[in-house]
């Protein structure tokens, strides 16, 4: 029988409670009973943090990089062995069902071991020179102890690609993990401390993200951001970053187009977006959003899609058989009914869904809305959570330009026979990532991030690892 943890803050390799002694309480958005409460970190625990993370850089940076390598898949090994306890402690606090709990974690031990091996390549360059006895070096160096803030839909993988890379390039860092989902995060960072990783290189606190970013961001100590989150938060904050010359990673909303055209194999098309649509009730930043189906086999993938979302069952997450579990934050049901009330007074058509269940938890009907014009909120703003809304388009030129239509540039997915249309969209479409034909994203060794409102920078592929080091010219004359 596995029970849910109280969470205390990880300063300088100890579990110790707020300085204050000041907690926060954490709900089961399932039921909404109280299941546990924080450490509340202020500002005498945040100098204590940054005290411990300027101690575990000079560690780190100086163990070297096989070392920190044999550490870290030690880690993703210990993460593994308790996938079982984590899954259960993460559904509870974040509602998804025990299957995509335990997809997280086990994919989490991939990211960890995945950069593991890409510390032990973090080369430099041997620049000839023009001089005989010359030696020109490019050499890489971390870059310092990183500040990571990081959101509550997958409470552990979006922190495992920052650490990860912060720890594979010997930077330290300190987390602000989500004060909605706190568990996880610090099953994860205690896998790393249990692998044996040094005192000070791993921090972990929570308190009123606000308060801690303000503090953190333009601290001298802190050399680098990244920030997984909303787009006025993520511009709020790489403002900051940019005030105060840190290096900074943004990984922010998106509102995905998903492009069917009349040649698709219309039941895969069907078969894997309803699949990624209500995986983590839409929680997800890359989730598909705007369908746009061309004409010839628009009603076929309406009718197919509806019926997909219908079967979908909603409950309890620990409970088998729920595909769907609720939201997880009681403030997503007034926003969703918001958008959804909005698209209909704007013409658009509710298929399936739309409202809350019940009245305890906060459990959303999985929803269908279809011929929503662009005038609508819906079209525009990102509505994280179990929405799809089905449109249609006539040629290719109409679904480009519906697709680039807005300033978010994160995921998007298309579905086509025609290897032509395939090169051209990926050409045309203006996004950090596109999947044809399947489901391809997010794997360790892919690029993962956004362009324009959706943020800068990648957090998977060896360009994450770039984020993390420096580039220090050295010439020497023997
Ligand atoms: P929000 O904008 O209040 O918060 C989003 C995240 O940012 C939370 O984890 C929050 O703790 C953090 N945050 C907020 N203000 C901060 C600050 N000043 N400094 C540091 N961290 C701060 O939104 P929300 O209600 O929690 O979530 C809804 C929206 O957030 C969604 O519409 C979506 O756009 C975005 N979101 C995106 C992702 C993602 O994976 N990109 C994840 C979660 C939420």
């Amino acid at each position: 029988m596995h029970t849910y943890p109280d969470i205390k803050l990880l300063i300088g390799g100890e579990w110790r409670d707020a300085v204050s002694g000041k907690t926060i309480a954490v709900s089961d958005p399932a039921t909404d009973e109280i299941i546990g409460a924080i450490a509340h970190a202020e500002k005498e625990d945040l100098d204590l943090a940054l005290a411990a993370a300027e101690r575990g850089f000079k560690v780190w940076r100086d163990t070297s990089p096989f070392e920190r390598s044999k550490i870290m898949r030690r880690a993703a090994d210990i993460l593994r062995e308790r996938k079982d306890k984590i899954a259960y402690i993460m559904t509870r606090e974040q509602g998804k069902p025990l299957a995509q709990s335990a997809t997280e974690i086990m994919g989490a031990a991939d990211t960890i071991d995945w950069f593991a091996e890409e510390a032990r390549r973090t080369y430099g360059q041997v620049i000839p020179a023009r001089a005989t006895g010359v030696s020109q070096l490019a050499i890489k160096l971390p870059v310092g102890p990183v500040a990571a803030f990081t959101p509550w839909n997958f409470p552990i993988n979006q922190i495992v690609r920052k650490l990860s890379a912060a720890l594979a390039t010997g930077c330290s860092i300190i987390v602000k993990a989500p004060e909605e989902t706190p568990a996880s995060p610090a099953e994860l960072i205690r896998a790393f401390v249990d692998a044996g990783v040094p005192a000070g290189v791993v921090g972990l606190v929570y308190g009123v993200p606000s308060e801690i970013s303000e503090y953190l961001i333009p601290h001298p100590v802190i050399r680098k951001i990244s920030f997984t989150g909303s787009t006025p938060v993520g511009k709020h904050l790489a403002a900051l970053a940019g005030r105060h010359m840190k290096r900074a990673t943004m990984e922010l909303g998106g509102h995905a187009p998903v492009m069917i055209f009349d040649d698709a194999d219309i039941d895969k098309a069907i078969e894997v977006t309803s699949l990624a649509k209500f995986r983590n009730a839409g929680q997800v930043c890359v989730a598909p959003t705007r369908f746009l189906v061309q004409d010839g086999v628009a009603d076929r993938f309406l009718e197919g899609f509806v019926e997909a979302t219908k079967a979908i069952k909603v409950g309890n997450g620990l409970e088998d058989g729920v595909v769907m579990g609720p939201l997880a934050n009681e403030r997503r049901i007034p926003a969703l009914e918001g958008l959804i009330n909005d698209a209909v007074s704007h013409g658009g058509e509710l298929k399936t869904g739309g409202r809350r269940i019940g009245n305890k938890g906060n459990f959303f009907e999985p929803t269908v809305l279809a011929n929503v014009p662009t005038s609508a909120k819906i079209m525009n703003d990102e509505p994280f959570g179990p929405v799809a809304i089905i449109n249609r388009f006539s040629s290719f030129d109409d679904a480009i330009t519906e697709a680039n239509r807005l300033p978010f540039g994160l995921a998007s997915y298309a579905f086509t026979g025609s290897v032509k249309t395939a090169h051209a969209l990926g050409q045309q479409v203006e996004a950090g990532m596109l999947t044809i034909n399947h489901n391809g994203l997010a794997l360790p060794e892919v690029p993962f991030g956004g362009i324009k409102d959706s943020g800068y920078g990648t957090e998977g592929g060896s360009e994450a690892v770039q984020a993390y080091l420096e580039t220090k010219f050295v010439s020497q004359m023997s």
